[in-house]
């Protein structure tokens, strides 16, 4: 036997009705079905409000009943086709001519009773439950309306509701016993007591319904059906980011709904508990949503919080006064004045002094909680023991619940600190003695702001902190910086990273600040800063000890890639642009990856080869998927490539390689791009990448510069040789053009061997159209033998390398 509960909003319109139907039919097919329906939804608040409205002789109540009529008539006339609605229509109307009667009565008495009360408030189930049944009929279903007011017996005392489960259990196990049907459609939330007398469950008393049919016919699972994918971390309507939870235990069920979790009637999980039924909460209108189920262990949920509830409408009842102490019996008293005004007491705390005591009571009793509080304590008042009562209106409580809440200490200075923060004044605090729940009373204002605090504080995936150290902030560094700083609040809301940068350094000077370098100011500060020693750098990154710590190099020195291995060895990833450390012996280059490892730092160096482009990314890719390199063939140098397709043997070569180092497209010393160099470490690091446990001198270079050029100490005087040696360039330059070709300065690596040199190349081949800085490697590989994989693009310049190094970064990030 299958249960299932529909809420009001489930049933809220017509065409909702008929998404229900459909849920309704995919249950069937496993098993027969009770279907316990609420009225449509905010029906129950309208038959409750108007019979106040009788109650005061305000005759509005009969527009509003004659909307509710033609509500229900219209949803007749939606649902059921016309030749079956005559019958469901005469009942429909007999029954709000019941309510009319009943209304009317309320209006000459001018008296509202609990009982009339009761027995209004539950006509918007019967009216639900024989429209929905006659709308299943009409689509073939073998549907047999049940009247919970003859199964369901209960004594209710100003909403505090009892069912005699001797007599329910009974009625229902014979009902059923006794009744066959294919699916049996059930009004929630009415029941009668003993006298006969129709009644209810209490608001939200559906659910309760459904449960108490579920414990008697000893069912495994009820199924409740509302309007949200489960049971939340806290209220989905309040708090946006809010998560629906997979599985919660039933004391925290209880504890979130006692707490305002609307989407279970606290009472509900009274008879389940007992037997042990699971509760699965799922959505009405998306099946596909796994919902939360709610059953004896909420194991998989790991952590300590599991939901954020609030109640609103809450009064504060304060009593205190220095004679408290001496009064015998002084709580006792007190709570038993609760007790026999039917005053729910919500939350309790005292003072350790025992001065005071405040409880929290909804806040339609506090006035009653006053006066019979007031006179209990008639004596001691007059005798200025204690003060009058006072009362606090227009306060919350927002709960935090959890049963692994009490392994965990410090929660509750989290809620204090959170809510402190946000300015919000909390006015009372209790612990429940499960350690289940911490409460706290707040001004009802603040109930937003407080349940999305909170809700952040406890459950969003905090934002992780990355903590930067730059070394080199000119050209490429520079960029970085700006770079970062655009993108500070995208990283934070998007990507949840915190970047900050607490160490910066150029040749001269050195600044640290643990709280973020202010990047509007960066480089003023810069030059305030002590001298820079690099050692001095690493000791302080080292001392600061900030977690997520990263190096970043922005320089070509070999002094700071000498000091990489310092970083890795203390957990300090490492980021650089600078190749040096990668295009060193293959011992060192081998030790700094082993570190990485060892101490779980990230060393990453794709600005090495191809700038911004992911050219080493893309090889550990293929290599790490077990993809074999057959050879790469590449154009490496954005420099050299600059160079070339600029010079036309007409304006020197010299002034080109001038003009290349002014953009910033070379080397602070372009010897090393143009000897050659610069390419050969790029495919050294490609090789070694690739797995290849080469050196740099094993990588056969083809020289295009004079020695004499290359044996120059300064960049002056290297000028001067290539302007000297211009005839020689002019000539490879008119040797390619007759070969109706171009030349580049091309690497390669094959069979284990890797070469580089300046070749001529012609139209068909892919390297031909290389423009400007361009950089463009071809990987031919197992898996791309026939056409290679080909990465190609600004292959040179500042920007395009510190947005490199910037990826690398949030690489880190994101590990
Ligand atoms: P039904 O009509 O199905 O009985 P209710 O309105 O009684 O539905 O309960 C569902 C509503 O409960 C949701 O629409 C949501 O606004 C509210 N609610 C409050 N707290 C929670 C929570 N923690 N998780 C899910 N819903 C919640
Ligand atoms: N219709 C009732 C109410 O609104 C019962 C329910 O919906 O569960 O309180
Ligand atoms: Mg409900």
């Amino acid at each position: 036997m299958n249960i299932l509960k529909f809420g009001g909003s489930s049933v809220a319109t017509p065409e909702r009705i008929k998404l229900v139907a459909a849920c309704i039919q995919k249950h069937l097919k496993e098993d027969t079905t009770i279907a316990v329906f609420s009225a449509f939804g905010g029906v129950t608040d309208d038959l409750i409000l108007m019979a106040l409205l009788a109650s005061r002789e305000d005759l509005t109540y009969k527009e509003i009943l004659q909307k509710n009529e033609t509500r229900h008539l219209e949803a007749i006339k939606e649902l059921i086709p016309v030749n079956a609605q005559s019958g469901i229509l005469s009942r429909i109307k007999t029954e709000f001519n019941r309510l009319e009667t009943l209304y009317e009565g309320v209006y000459l008495l001018n008296e509202l009773s609990n009982r009339t009360r009761n027995m209004v408030a539950g006509f918007g189930e019967i009216l639900s439950s024989l429209i929905i049944a006659e709308y299943f009929k009409s689509l073939e279903i073998d549907a047999l309306s049940v009247d919970s007011r003859e199964l369901i017996i209960c004594k209710n005392t100003n909403d505090k509701i009892q069912v005699n489960y001797t007599k329910t259990n009974t009625n229902i196990e014979r009902f059923f016993a006794e009744n066959r049907s294919e699916l049996y459609v059930v009004p929630g939330f009415i029941a009668k007591n003993d006298e006969g007398v129709p009644s209810t469950l209490g608001r939200g008393g559906s659910d309760f319904t459904a449960a108490i049919l579920a414990a008697a016919l000893n069912v495994p699972r009820l199924y409740i059906y509302t309007d949200v994918n489960g049971m939340y971390t806290a209220n989905p309507r309040i708090v946006p980011q809010a998560y629906p939870l997979k599985h919660v235990s039933y004391e925290e069920a209880m504890e979130l709904s006692h707490f305002g979790a609307k989407v279970i009637y606290p009472p509900t999980l009274q008879p389940l508990l007992e037997k042990q039924i699971e509760i699965l909460v799922k959505n009405s209108f998306k099946l596909e949503e796994e919902g939360t189920l709610i059953s004896k262990s909420g194991k998989h949920n790991f952590r300590w919080v599991t939901g954020i509830t609030h109640i609103d409408n809450i009064s504060l009842v304060n009593i205190e006064g220095s004679g408290m102490i001496g009064i015998s019996g002084f709580s006792k008293r007190f709570f038993e004045v609760m007790h026999q005004e039917n005053i729910n007491v919500v939350l309790i705390t005292q003072a350790s002094s025992e001065h005071s005591i405040c409880i929290a009571v909804k806040d339609d009793e506090a006035q009653a909680a006053k006066v019979a509080l007031d006179e209990a304590f008639e004596a001691e008042i007059r005798n200025k023991k204690i003060n009058p009562i006072q009362i606090e209106d227009d306060v919350a409580i927002i709960a935090l619940v959890g049963d692994r809440m009490k392994s965990h200490h410090g929660l509750s200075g989290k809620l204090f600190s959170a809510l402190g923060n946000n300015n919000i004044n909390i006015r009372a605090i209790a612990q429940g003695s499960s350690e289940r729940n911490i409460s706290a009373v707040i001004a009802k204002k603040d109930v937003t702001k407080a349940l999305n605090t909170l809700h952040e504080t406890f459950f969003e995936v905090p934002s992780k902190e990355l903590n930067l150290f730059i070394t080199g902030v000119g050209n490429v560094g520079g960029k970085l910086i700006e770079q970062l700083k655009r993108q500070e609040t995208y990283l934070l809301e998007k990507l949840r990273l915190k970047v900050r940068i607490l160490g910066m350094s150029n040749s001269r000077k050195m600044i640290f600040d643990e709280n973020g370098i202010d990047l509007e100011n960066w480089k003023n500060l810069l030059e305030d800063g002590e001298e820079t020693s690099q050692d001095a750098f690493f000791e302080k990154v080292k001392e600061l000890n900030f977690r997520n710590s990263v190096f970043v190099d922005n320089t070509a020195s070999p002094v700071i890639a000498a000091t990489y291995k310092n970083y890795l060895a203390n957990s300090i990833s490492v980021v650089t642009c600078n190749k040096i450390a990668c295009a060193d012996d293959f011992s060192n280059y081998e030790k700094l990856m082993n570190l990485s490892r060892e101490y779980g730092a990230s060393f990453l160096y794709e600005t090495n080869v191809g700038a911004g482009l992911p050219i080493i990314d893309t090889l550990k890719n293929l290599v790490d998927s077990g993809d074999r390199i057959q050879k790469i063939q590449a154009v490496l140098s954005g420099s050299l490539n600059f160079v070339f397709n600029n010079y036309k043997g007409e304006e020197p070569f010299y002034k080109i390689v001038e003009e290349a180092m002014k953009e910033g497209y070379t080397e602070p010393d372009p010897k090393i791009d143009l000897s050659g160099i610069d390419v050969a470490r790029k495919i050294l690091i490609l090789s070694r990448v690739s797995g290849l446990e080469m050196e740099l001198d094993e990588i056969e270079k083809d020289n295009f510069l004079s020695e004499e050029s290359l044996n120059t100490k300064t960049n002056e005087k290297f000028f001067d040789l290539l302007e000297k040696d211009e005839p020689q360039f002019k000539e490879l330059y008119q040797s390619a053009a007759q070969n109706k070709a171009q030349l580049k300065y091309v690497a390669q690596l094959e069979n284990g061997k890797a070469k580089v040199g300046l070749q001529q190349v012609g139209l068909e081949h892919p390297f031909y159209n290389l423009n400007g800085s361009d950089n463009i490697v071809l990987f031919f590989t197992d898996r791309y033998s026939v056409q290679p994989l080909i990465v190609k693009g600004a292959g040179a310049g500042a920007d395009v390398t510190a947005s490199g190094i910037f990826a690398d970064i949030i690489r880190i990030g994101k590990k």
